[in-house]
């Protein structure tokens, strides 16, 4: 069986995942094991896909996952921890129907291309307040997070921790004043090394980067909030407390992306957890930039201070302007030919990303920076 993809895969997700996570799914295809899938337990007699998400190995599997969010990914336990479809979008509309209370507004903190989608489901349902943005500079950075009096008194403020399309990443997750609940999407650096997670009310992300494959997202949410009163009608899929109630059985879940789920977090406990996952990290990121920044070329699109060790954005900006769509593309051409998939940048940076998750390996960073090198040498 192939244990080493024959690409370079830096996809902004779905993304790179453990060559033995790879194996133990496959393994899971073809026969579930008992526990969980724990290795060596016997087999259940049928295939992952096949399972009911009402019997005893899904269940191992569904609260096995979601103590090893608790235990390898470090949130709280006076937080409950799901497992919802419809993507970290769903969340843009869930989070307005459930946690806007009446008379208050809601704050958003801007930040790109996420956190206007985020704003703009909350929009329609009432007052929304940007209090923070890094649009002025084309996000090349986060804002400084307001004090407590730019959002006194709303229902939450929304930040968006590490913003794929432009690379930015908060260092650190910040603390809001008062009784405000913090939402966070943390969809594109989760478990990629410690974090407060405990600074949030609610949190989620979308699986398909760090935590597994699409079609499941993580969300937490602080208890008390389960009892909040929203200001309008939700209907009962859409309400957190539907999916807590019936832990993450309210209605058939995406089984197999949940055990994937599980598989990596144990996959992550083995490596050494977030402490040895996150100095990798800050290795490969530290790598990346510091070419970059040498180089006379390019240059990173994020400021220093808020560079994302994920989703690494840059341009060629040290060419003349009316060349530098020519170099990017003669440079994608060239990288892809060279084996390295997935660097093209969205539209709105109009350079280069490498998205460099948690099971993207140091050598793929190496051959990176080698081939950046060469690729200005021979320019
Ligand atoms: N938030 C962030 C930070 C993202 O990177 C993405 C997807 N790339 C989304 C939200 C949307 O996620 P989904 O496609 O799972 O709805």
């Amino acid at each position: 069986m192939a244990t080493q993809t024959k690409l370079w895969n830096f996809s902004a997700g779905p993304a790179i995942l453990p060559p033995s996570v790879f194996e133990r799914a496959a393994d899971a295809v073809r026969e579930l094991r008992a526990d969980g899938h724990a290795p060596g337990s016997p087999g259940v007699g049928m295939s992952i896909l096949e399972v009911s998400h009402r019997s005893k190995p899904y269940e191992a599997i569904t609260f096995g996952a979601e103590k090893l969010c608790h235990e390898v990914l470090g949130i709280p336990e006076t937080h409950q921890v799901l497992f919802l479809q419809g993507g970290a979008s769903l969340q843009f509309a869930m989070i307005p129907m459930n946690l806007r209370e009446a008379g208050k507004r809601a704050c958003y903190v801007d930040t790109g291309v996420w956190s206007q989608k985020a704003i703009a489901e909350s929009q329609p349902l009432g007052e929304t307040q940007v209090i923070a943005s890094s649009a002025a500079t084309n996000y090349d950075r986060i804002p400084a997070f307001p004090g407590g009096e730019a959002y006194a008194g709303a229902s939450y403020v929304h930040i968006t921790t590490n913003n794929t399309i432009f690379g930015t990443e908060y260092e650190s997750i910040p603390r809001a004043e008062g009784d405000v609940p913090l939402v966070i999407d943390f969809s594109s650096h989760a478990g990629s090394r410690p974090m407060a997670l405990e600074n949030a009310a609610l949190g989620y992300a979308g699986a398909q980067k760090n935590l597994g494959p699409s079609g499941v997202t993580l969300v937490y949410i602080r208890k008390d909030l389960l009892a909040k009163k929203p200001a309008g009608h939700v209907p009962v899929i859409l309400r957190y407390a539907t999916h807590a109630k019936e832990p993450s059985l309210y209605n058939t879940p995406n089984t197999f992306g949940v055990l994937v789920l599980k598989l990596v977090l144990e996959w992550m406990r083995d490596e050494g957890g977030l402490a040895a996952i996150g100095e990798r990290n800050d290795r490969k990121a530290g790598k990346l930039y510091a070419a970059l920044d040498a180089s006379a070329l390019f240059q990173p699109h994020a400021q220093p201070g808020s560079r994302s060790r994920m989703n690494v954005t840059w341009t060629a900006a040290g060419a003349p302007e009316a060349e530098r769509e020519a170099i990017t593309n003669k440079f994608l051409k060239e990288a892809q030919a060279a084996g390295f998939d997935g660097l093209k940048g969205h539209r709105s940076v109009g350079g280069l990303r490498a998205s460099i998750y948690n099971a993207f390996p140091e050598a793929g960073v190496d051959a990176l920076v080698d081939f950046i090198n060469e690729f200005e040498r021979k320019l």
